[in-house]
């Protein structure tokens, strides 16, 4: 403890000398970015598990996919999952939807997870997901996703994301949980944090994440602890490691168009680090102060229509009813 204080008075006194009050006048970037907007479909395994076999009414069985939902959405939210936007677009009938009655009586063998992916994205469409207010704009607000919660073996797996990684930035933005875990065609009910861990974990290669065969492009270090990206383990933590910030931060970068709102245009972000940084009596800091500061704050400036974007996501609640926003998918197919 006493080397750390010795330390930080060091780093404390090192910032005096050299850039005084360069800090305080500057604001950092303020990151905002569109939404993700989930559906929420169940095959007849599971629809059947919970409804014959734990004789679960369909509200009830709607609470538990719903609660399943609000904990990743809860998760994703915080800063070390990149916070995430979740949204549940509840917004269809789930025991008439379009996953209802799939059922493979051979799913447990290597390509059942393969066929059921295969009908997701037949009979599932993702896309961009749009809101017109009241004035006549139309405001795009995000990507659709796609999830199936199953009761079954399909190829061995308790879950899987569509095998374009990412896939959040293309056509196909689906994945599958299961509530069960067992050999061959043998089920039994599945801890809920393991589903809960399970869900995480897929919704994070849906994002970017990934682990390789091995795990060597997640961080997973001998004996923990492990991110949530880590293949094989349990009890992993609600954060993503390293490598896997970067692969999701581009994600959030590029398909969620995230920005920094803090400023208004570059050129005004730039003024003000100018006019900071001149504020240092050492003259042969200024011009490094400004290059600094301009490449750690004025990148990736929102522009008006990506801030409206984000106040009419801000607007909005969890879950989204019918007719609230325009997403491609069964609420807009009745
Ligand atoms: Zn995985």
């Amino acid at each position: 403890m006493k080397r750390l204080s010795s330390l930080m008075a060091l780093v404390v006194l090192g910032l005096a000398l050299t850039a005084p009050a360069v800090a305080q006048g500057i604001a950092g970037p303020r990151y905002v970015k569109k939404a993700v907007y989930v559906r929420i479909h169940w095959d007849r395994t599971f629809y059947e598990y919970w409804t014959v076999g734990r004789r679960y009414s369909v509200a009830q069985l709607n609470a538990l996919v719903n609660g399943y939902f609000d904990r990743a959405r809860a998760v994703y939210a915080t800063g070390p999952m990149q916070n995430i936007d979740l949204f549940l677009l509840d917004d269809f009938d789930r025991v008439t939807g379009p996953m209802a009655d799939y059922y493979d009586s051979n799913s447990s063998a290597s390509d059942g997870d393969d066929r059921l992916l295969n009908a997701m994205r037949a009979r599932l469409k993702t896309g961009n997901v749009q809101k017109t207010t009241p004035n006549g704009t139309t405001h795009l607000l995000g990507r659709t996703l796609n999830i199936v919660f199953v009761h079954a073996n399909y190829g061995g797996l308790g879950g899987a994301a569509d095998v374009t990684i990412p896939s959040l930035g293309t056509g196909d933005a689906n994945a599958f949980f299961s509530t069960g875990a067992g050999q061959g065609s043998t089920v039994n009910e599945q801890r809920q944090s393991v589903v809960d861990e399970l869900i995480l974990h897929e919704l994070g290669h849906i994002f970017g994440g990934q682990h390789g065969s091995r795990n060597e492009l997640a961080d997973c270090p001998f004996g923990g602890p492990f991110e949530i990206m880590c293949a094989g383990y349990t009890n992993l933590q609600r954060r993503f490691g390293p490598a896997n910030t970067n692969r999701v931060g581009n994600v959030m970068k590029y398909t969620l168009q995230r920005c920094n709102s803090a400023y208004s245009s570059v050129s005004s972000c730039e003024n003000a680090v100018s006019t900071e940084c001149s504020r240092i009596l050492d003259y042969t800091q200024i011009q490094p102060c400004i290059d600094a500061n301009v490449a750690a704050n004025c990148r990736d400036i929102c522009t008006g229509t990506q801030k409206t974007a984000r106040r009419v996501i801000n607007s909005l609640t969890s879950p989204i009813g019918r007719n609230v926003v325009v997403a491609p998918g069964p609420g807009q197919n009745q």
